[in-house]
């Protein structure tokens, strides 16, 4: 069993002012993985992946991506990395074709032809050369991952993908993010504050609850350990 790790987070803490974002996180990912991070609003998800993604310091702690240190060579950790973290945004007056081909500047090697592909894997090729001001929230989430998986990333990390999605939006989603999985050969992170989103497409799941990581193990297990869990997920 091929068991490299992807992802490991040591001792990352981080503070804002006098309150706390997250305290002595740890965890580690395996490729082929969808891990679920999961917890309320406010337990610090976006604060934790904000850090790894570079987009946020953290006070202390690591990250390493395929081994390699967001501190010291942050270039090539982020090579395989596909991400969106808070909202998507894209440029309304654009086409989604439009939108992907300004996405795809940032790396080599990225033609009409993968930009078709992941149109296409998205369920959004019909809709390729129309402004993505009309689209909906669900479709205006899949052209954000189709543009985060452009350049084939190993790793993707997804803040809330399945957040403000109809139920038939969240079927898609799921449905996309394990077709990605199988496919793609991608690992995944996704966060949400849902059991429900994760103990569907997760294999293994976090719970992050006030900054600290309560419990990480298989869905199964946290499933038959957590009976009551629904209790702190009900925002
Ligand atoms: P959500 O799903 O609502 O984004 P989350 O689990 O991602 O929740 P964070 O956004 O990481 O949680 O927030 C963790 C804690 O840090 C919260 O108490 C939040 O109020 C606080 N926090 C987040 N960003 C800041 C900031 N820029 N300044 C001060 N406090 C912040």
């Amino acid at each position: 069993k091929n068991m490299e790790k992807v992802l490991e987070v040591s001792g990352l803490t981080k503070t804002y002012k006098n309150k706390r974002g997250i305290y002595d996180i740890n965890f580690e990912i395996y490729r082929g993985e969808i891990f679920g991070f999961l917890g309320p609003n406010g337990a610090g998800k976006t604060t934790a992946m904000k850090i790894m993604t570079g987009l946020m310091r953290a006070d202390s702690g690591d990250v390493k991506i395929f081994g390699h240190s967001i501190h010291d060579s942050f270039e090539s950790a982020m090579e395989k990395v596909g991400c969106i973290i808070e909202t998507v945004e894209s440029y309304p007056y654009m086409t989604a074709y439009e939108n992907l081909k300004q996405a795809s500047r940032y790396y080599r090697d990225i033609d009409d032809k993968r930009i078709d592909e992941v149109l296409e894997i998205t369920g959004l090729i019909k809709y390729k050369a129309e402004r993505t001001k009309n689209f909906s929230l669900g479709m205006k989430q899949r052209l954000g991952i189709a543009s985060s998986i452009l350049s084939r990333p190993e790793l993707v990390i997804l803040d809330e993908p399945l957040n403000g999605l109809d139920v038939e939006g969240m079927v898609e989603m799921r449905r996309l993010i394990k077709h990605l999985s199988d496919t793609q050969n991608s690992t995944f992170l996704i966060s949400s504050h849902l059991i429900h989103d994760v103990e569907l497409t997760c294999n293994k799941i976090g719970i992050i609850l006030d900054g600290k990581m309560l419990s990480i193990d298989y869905t199964d297990n946290i499933l038959a350990n957590y009976a009551s869990l629904e209790n702190y997920f009900i925002s």
